[in-house]
């Protein structure tokens, strides 16, 4: 497949951009279980938050600020987690514009954020290109543009030693996907571990410790977890997470579905939110949900459109997938800027 030159979101040229970061720092958090790093880019300086407790014991004490102390010209910080299903590389793309972005002004069409580049510099980003280098090297397609959903779940989702492919339910039915694998889905580690569900109080994956680690470490304001899928790009609604929180998601989400309506882009915003646990089967606490809980921060799932070929699915090109992702991240600096976290005294 011929890919457009700004199309970068293969492991080696992840690695590339990676080793080109002048201005910001870069850090590996974890190996996979396939002995790949796990990077984080960092860019803005860390600010001391003087945290005492943990996140959970500081909302015993009633006050978040025992966790982090955040006053209103505290800077937000901005924790992207890049995908953990490596079939969705589109969010990889996206990231690794972001930081030529973050280093030149530019993506790598030439295109110039300055938007971004000047927000940026009044927070502090946190970049994980990708939260699983295994499962995107298990991958063989570096886009899914224009290619059929079955190939899509296929090479995401896997199948068994029958070669019947897993789908949905079934990829998510056994956990770690072991045993009767024929190809194992870029959902899962080498070691079959989909990071989006893992054990959280007792991570099977080092990919997930480092990630709740890092939230829990860095007190981030806003988590962003990037996937993929055919539909419209839409904000997912976090379960489990505080009412306010979930409020917040949708107002932001309504903000960012208005950004792609206006640049003819497909869009999809949330309804109002509603309890967890009205309906059975309950949905599951997964790492959206769990990043959450260790720092308290507004932590929602983005899907982006793939590009798929039947015509039921959101029609997108790898122009307008890279814009999906470049406003999503120039929406979100402007929403953290506009809504600052005050956790006081
Ligand atoms: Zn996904």
């Amino acid at each position: 497949m011929n890919l457009p030159s700004f199309w970068k979101g293969k492991i080696q040229e992840i690695d590339e951009a990676v080793s080109s970061v002048k201005r910001g720092n870069v850090k590996i958090i974890a190996r996979s279980p396939g002995d790949k790093p796990v990077y984080l880019i960092s860019y803005g300086k860390k600010e001391n938050f003087k945290s005492q407790a943990n996140y959970n014991s500081a909302c015993g004490a009633g006050n978040p600020a025992f966790y982090a102390h955040k006053t209103a010209s505290a800077k937000p910080v901005i924790f992207f987690v890049g995908p953990v299903h490596g079939q969705e590389m589109e969010g990889m793309v996206g990231l690794v514009n972001l930081i030529n972005i973050l280093e030149t002004g530019c993506d790598l069409r030439g295109k110039e954020w300055q938007e971004i580049f000047e927000n940026a510099s009044k927070c502090r980003l946190l970049i994980i290109p990708c939260g699983n280098p295994d499962g995107r090297s298990r991958c063989p397609l570096d886009s899914f543009v224009g290619i059929g959903a079955k190939n899509m779940a296929h090479y995401g989702q896997g199948s068994t030693k029958d070669g019947v492919d897993y789908g949905w339910p079934g990829t998510k039915s056994r956990h770690p996907m072991v045993d009767d694998v024929g190809f194992l889905g870029a959902y899962f580690n080498d070691d079959g571990i989909n990071i989006m569900h893992d054990d959280f109080f007792n991570p099977m994956a080092r990919e997930t410790k480092a990630l709740l680690d890092t939230a829990r470490k860095e007190a981030p304001n806003f988590i962003p977890v990037l996937h993929s899928h055919g539909s419209s790009p839409a904000v997912l609604q976090a379960a489990y997470v505080p009412f306010y929180i979930k409020e917040k998601i949708v107002k932001f989400s309504r903000q960012l579905a208005e950004c792609y309506r206006r640049s003819g882009l497909p869009n999809n915003p949330l309804s109002d939110p509603s309890n967890d646990g009205s309906k059975y089967p309950p949905s599951a606490f997964n790492l959206t949900s769990a990043l959450h809980h260790v720092c308290g921060g507004m932590s929602f799932t983005f899907e982006c459109s793939h590009g798929l070929a039947e015509e039921i699915y959101a029609q997108v090109n790898h122009e307008q997938i890279l814009d999906i992702q470049l406003l999503l991240y120039n929406e979100l600096l402007k929403f953290a800027l506009a809504n600052p976290t005050c956790w006081e005294f």
